[in-house]
């Protein structure tokens, strides 16, 4: 049973991974985990993810970003799809 949880990899444009949106047990809050070398999970989106969620590729050396309302969207279908728990968003350059 795959229901409730999901994560969803975001990329820039060159494809570096520039953190994660998951949830791993139906009952947890959504986190954005930036990555272990980066920070520590955090609850997402919070105030500063609104409207617009900007990350810092540190490959690129460049903001990517895109719309919370837009993540969340593809989030819950990653999360409501009991046979997909993975999927990929691409951020373009901000
Ligand atoms: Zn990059």
């Amino acid at each position: 049973m795959n229901e409730g949880i999901g994560t969803l990899k975001l990329e820039c444009p060159q494809g570096h991974p520039v953190g994660r949106i998951l949830k791993e047990a139906a009952y947890q809050a959504v986190q954005y985990d930036p990555g272990a070398q980066v920070g520590s999970r955090r609850f997402w989106p919070d105030e500063r993810d609104q409207p617009q969620f900007t990350v810092h590729c540190r490959f690129c050396d460049k903001p990517v970003g895109e719309a919370a309302a837009t993540l969340q969207t593809k989030f819950r279908t990653v999360v409501e799809d009991a046979s997909e728990t993975l999927a990929i968003a691409a951020l373009p350059y901000t």
